[in-house]
C-alpha cells in the first residue's frame, strides 16, 4: 500500500497501470497524460491542459466526448434496466431494437447480429461461427482465414492471428491456419514501372495463387479492412474490391468487411463497404457503434451465413458462445442513439461536408519535402514521412521521427498518432471548420520543428 494521494498522477499510473500499446522509453522521457474529462473534440488533462485529439480517441470518439444525448441515453437506460445478457433465451428489448436497426441499416436483406464486447472478440466471434459451420456442416477442413499485412482485427489471440504485423511473432502468433496477403499498399509495395492497375492485379493473382495452393474448400473466410485504418489508414488501390470479390464468389469464400474503423460514417458512408463498391457476406462492426461512449462490437451476418448458421444451430441445438455483456441495454441504448445521430442527426453529413477541408488539408502539408505521401479516404487520413521524398526513402527508425511529430503536437495540444513513420488523423464527426483549421496549423508547426532537427 502506498500513500496515493501525495503522488503525482503521473506517478500514480506508472506505479500501477499498465500501458496498452505504449512505446516505454517515451513514457519515461515524458510521463502519462491522465485525463479527467472532455469538451466536444478535446479532452482534458489533471493539469487542466486541453488537447484537440485528433484521433478521436481510438477512432471510436465520433460524436467527441461530451455529446449529451448519448449522455442521455445511457442514464434514461441506466433508471430503466442496467444491465442484463443474451444467453439461454433472454435478451433485453433494447438489444431486440438494436438489432432491427442493424438490419435496416445493413448492404444487405436478411441480416442477424450478434454482439460483443470489442472489435477483437467480434472477429473471434466471426471465426468461430465459420469453426461452428465447418463442424455442423461436416466440411471440417474449412478453418483458414485470409487476411492481409498491415491489416488491423485485433489483440486476443484468434484476431492478433488475423491481424497483419510483425510484433505478434513475440506472442508465437498467427495461430496455424491464419494466412497473409500482401498489403494493399501501392506507393509502397507497388514495383517500379508497375501502374497501380497492374498492382491491383498483381494482389488478385496472388489471392487466386493462394486459393489454390491452399484449396478453395480449405478456407473460411477472407476479413479485409475497407480502408487499412490502424495499419496506418491505407485505401486500397484502385479496383481492389472490384477484382477480389468475384474471385472469392467463384471459389465460395465469404468476403467479410471488417468495419470497426470504416463503420458508421467514416469513410463518407455508413459503411466502407459502400464507399469501395462492394457486398460483404458479413460485418464486423464496433467503435463509433457507439460513438465509444460503451464498450461494445457486433458480427453482422449477411443472408448466407446468416441462414446457415441458423441451421446448424438449430441442428446442434445451441451455439455455445457469448460474452456476459453481449447485448448489454445500456449498450444497445448508446448504439441506438448514436446511430441515429450518425445517420439522421447530422454527424454523417459534416464527415462530408468536412471531407474536402480535410484532404486539402492532408495535400496542404504533403508539399513538405520530408512527407512523401498523403493518404485518406473521408475524415480518415495520413501523412507519410520520408527522408528522401524522390526515392521514399524512410528515416532511420532510430530517429523516432513519427514520435517526435506526435510528441510534438502533444506540446501543443493536439493529439495525433504515429504509426510506422506515418502520422494519422481520424478527427471526430463533429469538427469545425476552426476545429479543422487549429488541428492543421498546429500539425505544421510540429513538422516544420521535427523536420528542421533531423532534415
Ligand atoms: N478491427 C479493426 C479494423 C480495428 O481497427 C480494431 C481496433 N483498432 C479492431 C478490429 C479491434 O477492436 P478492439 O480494440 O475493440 O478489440
Amino acid at each position: 500500500m502506498s500513500d496515493h494521494a501525495t503522488d503525482s498522477w503521473e506517478a500514480r499510473a506508472a506505479a500501477h497501470s499498465f500501458y496498452g500499446f505504449t512505446d516505454m522509453p517515451t513514457i519515461h522521457d515524458r510521463g502519462t497524460i491522465v485525463v479527467t474529462h472532455g469538451e466536444g473534440p478535446y479532452v482534458v488533462d489533471t493539469n487542466g491542459r486541453r488537447y484537440l485529439d485528433a484521433n478521436s480517441g481510438l477512432w471510436n470518439m465520433v460524436a467527441g466526448f461530451d455529446h449529451p444525448t448519448l449522455i442521455e441515453a445511457a442514464k434514461a437506460q441506466y433508471d430503466r434496466f442496467p444491465g442484463y445478457h443474451a444467453f439461454f433465451g433472454r435478451m433485453s428489448d433494447q438489444t431486440v431494437m438494436l438489432s432491427e436497426r442493424l438490419a435496416d441499416l445493413a448492404p444487405f436483406d436478411g441480416a442477424r447480429v450478434f454482439y460483443t464486447n470489442s472489435g477483437s472478440e467480434a472477429n473471434d466471434t466471426l471465426v468461430k461461427m465459420l469453426w461452428f459451420l465447418a463442424g455442423a456442416e461436416r466440411n471440417p477442413g474449412r478453418r483458414k482465414i485470409l487476411t492481409r499485412w498491415g491489416g488491423y482485427h485485433g489483440v486476443t489471440a484468434v484476431s492478433a492471428s488475423m491481424t497483419g504485423k510483425p510484433y505478434n511473432s513475440i506472442f508465437g502468433l498467427p495461430l496455424s491456419g491464419f494466412l497473409h496477403l500482401t498489403c494493399p499498399h501501392y506507393w509502397r509495395e507497388g514495383r517500379e514501372g508497375e501502374s497501380e492497375a497492374d498492382f491491383t492485379a498483381r494482389l488478385a493473382q496472388e489471392l487466386e495463387d493462394t486459393i489454390a495452393r491452399e484449396g478453395a474448400d480449405t478456407i473460411a473466410a477472407f476479413v479485409a479492412e475497407p480502408v487499412i485504418g490502424a495499419g496506418g489508414v491505407i485505401p486500397p488501390p484502385e479496383g481492389y474490391f472490384q477484382a477480389v470479390e468475384p474471385i472469392l464468389r467463384r471459389h465460395g469464400i465469404p468476403l467479410v468487411s471488417d468495419e470497426v474503423i470504416c463503420g458508421f460514417g467514416r469513410t463518407g458512408a455508413v459503411w466502407g463497404a459502400e464507399t469501395y463498391g462492394f457486398m460483404p457476406d458479413a460485418i464486423i462492426s464496433s467503435k463509433a457503434l457507439t460513438a465509444g461512449f460503451f464498450p461494445m462490437g457486433a458480427v453482422i451476418l449477411g443472408p448466407d451465413l446468416a441462414d446457415r448458421l441458423g441451421r446448424a444451430v438449430e441442428e446442434i441445438e445451441e451455439f455455445p458462445h457469448g460474452f456476459t455483456a453481449s447485448g448489454h441495454p445500456v449498450g444497445c441504448a448508446v448504439a441506438l442513439a448514436a446511430i441515429d445521430l450518425i445517420a439522421d442527426g447530422g454527424l454523417l453529413d459534416n464527415v462530408r461536408r468536412q471531407t474536402p477541408r480535410f484532404e486539402a488539408g492532408l495535400a496542404a502539408l504533403a508539399e513538405h519535402r520530408n512527407i512523401g505521401e498523403w493518404r485518406g479516404k473521408g475524415l480518415m487520413g495520413a501523412l507519410e514521412a520520408v527522408q528522401n521524398k524522390a526515392t521514399r526513402t524512410p528515416f532511420a527508425s532510430d530517429l523516432s521521427v513519427s514520435e517526435r511529430i506526435a510528441n510534438t503536437c502533444t506540446d501543443h495540444g493536439l493529439i495525433c498518432r504515429p504509426l510506422g513513420q506515418s502520422i494519422v488523423l481520424c478527427p471526430p464527426f463533429t469538427m469545425t471548420d476552426a476545429q479543422m483549421d487549429e488541428m492543421f496549423d498546429k500539425l505544421s508547426t510540429a513538422l516544420d520543428t521535427v523536420f528542421a532537427e533531423v532534415a
